[in-house]
């Protein structure tokens, strides 16, 4: 196992880090003040101008697409210029993701932001020709963003075989009805293009009766109902929404990969988007410790700096131990990723897929601790990164999921039945 940055992973990193801390770092906290200003007079769910602003930036210093994982930088280099990304391995691009993680607006900036990222691998993997044209050399190119709409209200989700919403083929056209939720980033106005999971053949057997398919946002009978809370916090500008589809009708072309694959898209989406979510969240533990031992040495309680008051110098040192552990667990899925892609690392994604949220979790939350009141208020950014982390333990399948995936491959090594 090697898991050393490449030197061009290493120039990569230096050349993140240094725009993060010139550029984004410096106007994270005027963002989300001018953000809350919007939300209290005005309209937050038109992106601010300095977003785009900071994405030219990024993208001139050829900081852009670098999630794009390696094999693929070669055509798309060539057909789209800088849009193909360094074509980085799993391995090395973890410290960058993890660098991006720490702050709320890096992703985005560099183009390297769920649920886009997820959405442009399977156009990669499994789009045909015109899918790529139409809607990836857009979304790599940051044109348009896009939301992948697969849970439903009406059923348990993290059953994927359980969707209902039909995506029936009618000749040369696919028809769409139904209900979905959590569509993340899709209150974003440049959002012009869903990827939607349907039932289409309800008598096939279970993984592959659903189908993916392509929905542009402005399409007749596509309409958001509402944008959900995330324990009060709504995300803007991309938001999650709740979504119906009525008689939506889309070309058979818009279908990828072929009516009943659907399954095996979202097993093969979820894949390196779990790993790059993992990796973002240890650079945000991360941030949440400094924050923690800066708060914890510049107060004073009873005679003493709050980090030396009670166990506090212990928590210091869990946390410590936790990211360090939770960082190697990552880089091994990202290892086994780069050796066999996702069936070599089934069951390490899903354990990071556990490890990681819940480990950010705890860390962020001592680090609020510390803070007291401060911590809970959007003064700091520990409530936002909290809900964040929680949030993870659900989304891209809840942790209970994920854990029944390694207990069932551990179980196998000793003769049990899938
Ligand atoms: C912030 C956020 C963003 C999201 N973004 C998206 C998105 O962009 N697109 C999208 O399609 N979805 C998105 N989701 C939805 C998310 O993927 C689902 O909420 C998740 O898959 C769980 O599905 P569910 O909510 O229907 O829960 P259910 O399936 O109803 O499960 C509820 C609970 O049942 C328990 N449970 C389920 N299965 C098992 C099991 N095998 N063993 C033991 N217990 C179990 C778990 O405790 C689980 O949390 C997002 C969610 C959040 C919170």
């Amino acid at each position: 196992m090697d898991f050393a940055p490449s030197p061009r992973a290493t120039d990569l990193v230096e050349r993140v880090r240094a725009f993060t801390e010139t550029e984004i770092d410096p106007v994270e906290e005027a963002y989300h003040r001018d953000l809350a200003a919007l939300r209290a007079d005005g309209d937050p769910w038109q992106p601010l101008p300095v977003i785009g602003e900071l994405r030219a930036r990024a993208r001139a210093r050829g900081l852009w697409n670098l999630f794009l994982p390696a094999g693929h930088e070669g055509p798309y280099a060539e057909r789209f210029g800088t849009l193909g990304g360094a074509g980085l391995s799993n391995t090395d691009y973890a410290p960058v993701a993890e660098l991006t993680g720490r702050s709320h607006l890096a992703p985005a900036v560099f183009n390297c932001d769920a649920p886009d990222t997820g959405n442009m691998e399977v156009l990669l993997r499994y789009g045909s020709e015109q899918q790529k044209e139409q809607w990836l050399e857009p979304l790599l190119d940051a044109r348009i963003r896009s939301a992948f709409c697969m849970t439903e209200p009406g059923v348990a989700s993290s059953d994927a075989t359980n969707m209902e919403l039909r995506a029936e083929v009618v000749g040369e056209e696919v028809v769409v009805n139904g209900r979905k939720w959590w569509a993340t980033g899709i209150g974003h106005p440049d959002c012009e293009m869903l990827i939607v999971m349907g039932l289409t053949d309800p008598g096939a057997d279970r993984h592959h009766r659903h189908t993916m398919v392509i929905v542009p946002r402005s399409a007749p009978g596509v309409r958001v109902e509402r944008q959900l809370d995330t324990m009060g916090f709504q995300d803007e500008p991309g938001g999650h929404g709740e979504v119906t589809f009525t008689d939506v009708r889309v070309p058979l072309a818009n279908v990828i990969a072929g009516p009943g694959r659907a399954f095996e898209i979202a097993q093969g989406r979820l894949g390196p988007g779990r790993v790059h979510h993992c990796m973002r969240l240890i650079g945000l533990a991360e941030r949440a410790l400094e924050l923690a031992c800066q708060r914890g040495l510049s107060r004073t309680a009873f005679g003493k700096p709050i980090a030396n008051l009670g166990g506090n110098r212990e928590r210091i040192a869990d946390a410590r131990i936790a990211i360090d552990s939770t960082r190697l667990l990552v880089l091994n899925a990202a290892w086994k990723l780069d050796q066999g892609g996702p069936g070599n690392a089934l069951s390490e994604v899903s354990q990071i897929k556990v490890a990681v949220p819940n480990m950010a979790q705890q860390v962020i939350d001592f680090a609020i601790q510390l803070h007291g009141g401060a911590g809970m208020s959007n003064d700091f950014p520990l409530a936002g990164a909290w809900t964040s982390a929680r949030a993870l333990r659900l989304a891209d399948g809840p942790d209970e999921v994920h854990r029944g995936v390694v207990a069932r491959l551990e179980l196998m090594k000793h003769g049990a039945r899938r």
